[in-house]
């Protein structure tokens, strides 16, 4: 017995906007993976797993115990069902669920665990879980039930084409989109591994979340109704592609948006970030302007700090004056160093000097506290190069 492929599904995957940039376009073109040609179950909707089920002759309460056992059991084949019929389970060997294969594993001292996952041609992506304990809390009464939160950092493309001047992943190019089974197994291997619910995601591992957002949008759908993670709990992160802010604020979704400005005028973002000469600064904070407009949700502005090149006070008041009042929050970054490049991360005196003078300019700022930076699993060091061939460098099991 065959399956059948699911083609509204497979439809809704190639809807992508026409009015790309040229990174889109020149992206898109190599952009899928060779897979089965019946598309994996994992990242489908009750309702789609429903019809599936009756697709195959099949009662429809066999589809939500489908359900629950891709998304609370981790079943990685369909022949791990054990309610289903045998006969039927057999039947649907070659069905894939869609689940990745741990290739490597590392952990933090304090508790950051760094995924490299492999997908079913070969490439490796990058996944990070951060556990996150009660603020004040003794560490010595930090055990497996104290943990607070759980986030999942994960990875929309196998590499990014954005090529952002400090960031490790962009320095090692662009491979290929991931379709939404991959960014929704992000989130199960993360889970299953610590034995704890994700509690929050942030797209902010490898690639560009608004050039591969048809799939982003699915996955983001998956997460929040299958998976069971609060919209606002998720946090989609972008450089600006033009055009793409606003497509998203159409969907009216309570995600929360974060920019990657790193920047406090149009001269600084375009030496770090070579996309921006197509997106000008102002054009960038005016799409995001609609961005609270039609949603409600005020904007994170990621700002990297980088010493001597964007972190003097100077800057902190340029900046202050494009967000002001702004419905926005500013998390500054410092650097993680990177070996391509010898940017340098500021001391101390110098990030709080510039929270300062952010705060007397009535901003309201946060430093993101680097996690797993012993482990090259922080913000940027993500890197796709080393790993992303099928058959380059090191593919043994570790
Ligand atoms: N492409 C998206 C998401 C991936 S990057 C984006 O640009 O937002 C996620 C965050 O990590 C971004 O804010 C990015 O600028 C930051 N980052 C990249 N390289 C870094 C580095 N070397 N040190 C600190 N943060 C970095």
């Amino acid at each position: 017995m065959s399956a059948t492929p699911r083609s509204s599904l497979a439809d809704s995957r190639n809807n992508q906007e026409r009015q790309d940039s040229s990174i889109a376009t020149q992206q898109r073109e190599s952009t899928q993976p060779q897979t089965n040609s019946i598309p994996p179950l994992l990242g489908s909707s009750l309702t789609e797993l429903t019809q599936w089920v009756q697709q195959q002759g099949q009662p429809a309460y066999r589809g939500r115990q489908l359900h629950a056992w891709i998304y609370q059991k981790g079943a990685r084949s369909l022949a791990d069902i054990s309610v289903f019929p045998k006969q039927w389970r057999e039947a649907l060997v070659d069905v894939p669920i869609g689940r990745s294969v741990l290739h490597y594993r590392s952990q933090s001292p304090d508790g950051t665990v760094k995924y490299l996952l492999r997908l079913t041609d070969g490439h490796i992506i990058e996944t990070v879980g951060i556990p996150t304990f009660a603020r004040g809390r003794d560490d010595s009464t930090q055990n497996q039930k104290s943990k607070e939160r759980l986030t999942v950092c994960v990875s929309s493309q196998v590499g990014c084409p954005m090529a952002c001047d400090f960031c490790a992943t962009g320095k090692g190019g662009f491979i290929r989109n991931l379709v939404r089974h991959e960014i929704v197994d992000q989130i199960l291997t993360v889970q299953e591994d610590f034995g704890q619910r994700v509690s929050n995601v942030v797209f902010m591992g490898m690639g560009e979340p608004l050039l591969n957002l048809d799939a982003v949008l699915e996955a983001v759908r998956s997460m929040n109704e299958d998976v069971g993670i609060g919209q606002r709990s998720l946090t989609i992160s972008t450089v600006g592609i033009p055009g793409r802010i606003r497509q998203l604020a159409e969907h009216h979704l309570q995600v929360t948006l974060a920019i990657s400005l790193h920047a406090s005028n149009q001269r600084i973002r375009e030496q770090l970030i070579p996309t921006a000469r197509r997106y000008p600064l102002e054009a960038l904070l005016d799409e995001c302007r609609e961005y609270v407009q039609i949603t409600g949700r005020r904007v994170t502005f990621e700002y990297i700090l980088l010493a001597g090149l964007n972190d003097l006070p100077e800057h902190a008041i340029e900046l202050a004056r494009h967000l002001r009042g702004f419905q926005s929050h500013v998390n500054l970054i410092p650097y993680n160093p990177i070996d391509e490049v010898d940017y340098q991360r500021p001391s101390p005196r110098r990030i709080q000097a510039f929270v300062d003078a952010l705060e007397k300019q009535h901003i309201a700022v946060s430093v993101r506290r680097s996690r797993g930076l012993e482990k090259d699993a922080a913000c940027g060091q993500l890197r796709a190069s080393r790993f992303a061939a099928p058959h380059a460098g090191s593919n043994s099991e570790q």
